[in-house]
């Protein structure tokens, strides 16, 4: 299997900046990268590539041009502000039912930001700009007739919709990846977390079926997606389902879940699957409330290899550093021999 990844993830790291005179503290930092790399690298997972640049115009079928504008140059505008260099982070946010488009620049940041924890630092553009190049190579590569590819995304991306960032992710890689494809694209999002940056890019979308299990929004973040009523709308609708979860779920009652999300995905008939991997499911995650073991994401990355579809998994969360590595590896192993048999 073809693994990319980008040393352009280290340009973003906002761990220890100052905000307002408080040092910010997040559990999205550069170690998540190395504890998954020396995982990969040591379970012999297949060949690790640097990801090869594909240019913006794949990232434009996804996301607002004005909101890749304001990224790109968020980070420069706040610092000629202020007239020192000042991370970005939004200080009044636009609830969807205002009624103009802000030109301001303090308008914009908290039109295109919807919380305080993911700042804007110097390098955050390049660093997911080359997360998003990552899932494009991934998607390249099963293209060209991989049965398995894995984009070491970092920054992650679920979070983030046509025109907003939020949740550490600012580009939605798996988006990005699900529109590089082409014909019917299944994505199943196994983060922690509602993934609702992808439902909202393809909710009015036939050609993408979107399957998500994740913590039940009345116990965590987001909050405001992810029930089981968000079916889809228009031409979309009956292409989204949400599986929310209850806390302190086991291996077996998700993997139950999961069977019914996998039978979903085959009678859909997709042409090509990507996953939103996040392993923050793992018991003991600090940002999560499952307890999924070692083994449990084994057998889920088992089941979900077995599906006759040529996959791409993208990285998503994960925030227990020490276990990430043994994390990827036991998830990825699966995948490493998986072969498409055609009739
Ligand atoms: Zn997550």
């Amino acid at each position: 299997m073809q693994i990319f990844y980008s040393k352009h993830h280290v340009l973003h790291n906002p761990q220890g900046i100052d905000i307002d005179g408080c040092p910010f503290v997040t559990e999205e930092i550069p170690e998540r990268f190395d504890s998954i790399l020396s995982g990969i690298q040591e379970s012999q997972i297949g060949e690790i590539h640097e990801a090869s640049d594909n240019g913006l115009a794949p990232i434009l079928n996804v996301h607002d041009a004005g909101y890749l504008h304001y990224l790109q140059h968020a980070y420069q505008d706040n610092t000629t502000y202020y007239g020192k260099e000042k991370p970005v982070v939004p200080e009044t946010f636009a609830i969807r039912t205002a009624r103009r488009k802000p030109q301001s620049f303090f308008g914009k940041k908290g039109y295109y930001g919807f919380g305080i924890g993911s700042p804007i630092v110097e390098g955050t553009w390049e660093a997911a700009y080359w997360s998003a190049q990552c899932a494009l190579s991934a998607a390249n590569a099963v293209k060209k007739g991989a049965a398995a590819s894995y984009a070491l995304c970092r920054p992650p991306g679920h979070h983030a919709g046509a025109d907003f960032y939020g949740g550490f992710c600012y580009l939605n890689n798996a988006a990005i990846a699900a529109r590089a494809l082409d014909g019917k694209i299944a994505i199943l999002d196994i983060d922690y977390h509602h993934g609702n940056g992808t439902q909202e890019i393809f909710y009015a979308d036939p050609n993408v079926l979107f399957c998500s299990l994740h913590a039940h929004p009345d116990d965590d973040y987001p909050f405001y997606w992810g029930s089981k009523e968000e079916s889809g709308e228009a031409k979309g609708l009956g292409y989204n389902f949400n599986w929310p979860l209850p806390q302190g779920i086991r291996d077996l009652d998700y993997l139950q879940v999961l069977h019914e999300a996998l039978e979903f995905i085959l009678e859909y008939r997709a042409n090509y699957l990507v996953i939103s991997a996040g392993f923050d499911i793992l018991e003991g995650d600090p940002s999560g409330g499952f307890l999924i073991t070692i083994d449990g994401l084994a057998e889920i990355g088992k089941r979900i290899a077995a599906l006759p579809i040529p996959t791409v998994i993208i990285q998503e969360g994960g925030y227990k550093i020490d276990k990430l590595g043994i994390c990827a590896a036991n998830f990825l192993i699966p995948f490493r021999d998986k072969q498409i048999l055609t009739t």
